[in-house]
Order: C-alpha cells, then sequence, then structure tokens
C-alpha cells in the first residue's frame, strides 16, 4: 500500500470519526411555532424581541416569523387597551400589545415576552417579582425584566417536550399582562 494511500484511509478515518461523533445522542427537533406580527403596528421590532428571548431560553420550541403561505399559529396585534392574549390551544392563539400598558410606563420587551408565554401554556403568577416574567405588571413598573426565570423555562420545554408533564391549556383561555 503507497503511503499516500494511507494518508488517504487515514484522513477518512478520521472524518468518519467526527461524523459519528456529531451524531451523538439524537434529540427531538424542536415544534416551530410561527407568528405573524405584520398588524402589530409600531411594535413589531419588540415582538420580534420576545420571540427571540424564548428561542435563547428553551429547547424544545421555536417562535419564527410566519414566511409567506403559511398559515401562523400565533397573530399580533396592537391596540389602546390591555395587552391580552387569547390561547385556542397550546402555541396557538393572538395576543394585543395594549398600549395602555406602554403608556403608563410597563417595558414593552417584558410585555412581549410574557404574552408569548402565555402561548406558550404559561398562566400568570401574580408574585409581584421582577424576576418572574409570568408576574406581568404585578411587578414595579420599573421592572426591565423581560426573560422567564428557569422555573418558566422548564415548564415551557415540559410543554413541548415528549414527558406527559404537560400544561393544560384550555380552548379559548385568555390572560392579560397582570
Ligand atoms: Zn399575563
Amino acid at each position: 500500500m503507497s503511503r499516500r494511500l494511507l494518508a488517504v484511509l487515514a484522513a477518512l478515518a478520521t472524518f468518519a470519526g467526527i461524523t459519528v461523533g456529531a451524531a451523538a445522542p439524537a434529540t427531538a427537533a424542536p415544534r416551530i411555532l410561527y407568528y405573524d406580527a405584520s398588524q402589530a403596528q409600531e411594535f413589531r421590532a419588540v415582538v420580534d424581541q420576545g420571540a427571540s428571548i424564548w428561542n435563547s431560553r428553551v429547547a424544545n420550541v421555536r417562535l419564527q416569523p410566519v414566511p409567506a403561505g403559511r398559515t401562523p399559529n400565533i397573530l399580533v396585534y396592537a391596540d389602546n387597551g390591555w395587552p391580552r392574549t387569547y390561547t385556542t390551544s397550546l402555541g396557538n392563539g393572538r395576543w394585543y400589545m395594549g398600549r395602555q400598558a406602554v403608556n403608563q410606563g410597563y417595558y414593552k420587551p417584558r410585555i412581549a415576552a410574557h404574552e408569548f408565554g402565555h402561548i406558550l401554556g404559561l398562566p400568570d403568577r401574580r408574585t409581584g417579582l421582577c424576576a418572574d416574567l409570568m408576574s406581568g405588571s404585578s411587578a414595579p413598573v420599573s421592572c426591565t425584566n423581560a426573560n422567564p426565570n428557569s422555573r418558566e423555562a422548564s415548564t415551557v420545554n415540559a410543554n413541548f417536550g415528549s414527558s406527559s408533564a404537560r400544561v393544560l391549556v384550555s380552548v379559548g383561555e385568555f390572560h392579560d399582562f397582570q
């Protein structure tokens, strides 16, 4: 066997080893939820920010802008009322970026991430703590935390995981930015 052929075989073996190593334990692909922020008016960017926050904190679900020709799971609107979410099932529904809370000074990315949190199956928890995303407006108006805490993130991962530890979301459930 030539020296050159040996080198090629060695390179192939190394390549194969790397490929096998990278293919290691199979994890389920995240569930993709498409959102449509085209009617969120001046809040389109903050809606994207709310989605990015969740995408950086959970592995089992991804929030993505809806591609052309596809039906969105989530519709986002803006109006002069209080921010609120209408959930039709886990991962599906619509929510409103309400200017009433924005005008009172509540942090817009926190509102957006909170409302997405309802779509992802989290209820309101009026703990008054800024560290809790789902404490909503029970936390001080000065609260600028827009990230779910570890318990909130793990609940969402469980909701979209393969285990049976899911939070039941009833059809037509309503939450506001309480
Ligand atoms: Zn809420």
